[in-house]
């Protein structure tokens, strides 16, 4: 008969086993995102015990580079892409587990296994009214 121990020690390696690196990928966005909160974003970055990707819909890499550089981000990786539905591809494809971004439109092609945290701001919700703001595409509104 298994005791306490060992069923919690099955139930550990089974959580570790649904993941192939035992630190998630964090990914973070830049505009709305990291701009909203840097000094959340140079911690979160400076202590996350794994890597850390950019995926941003920029096409100047150089003041990217220069952005990151200045809220003093830490990141192994940066992908620009030119259009936001090529975002959910980048984090499926780079196997990013946990994400940050603002844009709704960004975070709904994301399958289930990654962790999607939305940053609020004014593009996404409307201070004066406390509401959020989507659009039919990206929300349901709940009766
Ligand atoms: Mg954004």
């Amino acid at each position: 008969m298994a005791d306490g121990t060992q069923h919690g020690r099955q139930a550990v390696e089974s959580i570790r086993a649904l993941f192939p690196d035992p630190v998630p990928i964090l990914g973070i966005d830049i505009d709305g995102c990291v701009d909203e909160a840097p000094i959340f974003f140079r911690i979160l970055t400076r202590i996350w015990p794994g890597q850390v990707f950019v995926v941003s819909y920029r096409r100047d890499r150089a003041k990217a580079i220069a952005d990151l550089a200045r809220w003093e981000i830490s990141y192994d990786q940066l992908f620009l892409v030119t259009a936001l539905d090529e975002k959910a591809a980048v984090i499926a494809r780079e196997g990013i587990r946990i994400y940050f971004d603002d844009q709704p439109e960004c975070l709904k092609a994301i399958d289930a296994l990654t962790s999607v945290m939305l940053v609020r701001n004014g593009g996404n919700f409307d201070f004066d009214d406390q509401r959020w703001m989507f659009s039919d595409k990206t929300g349901k509104l709940l009766q």
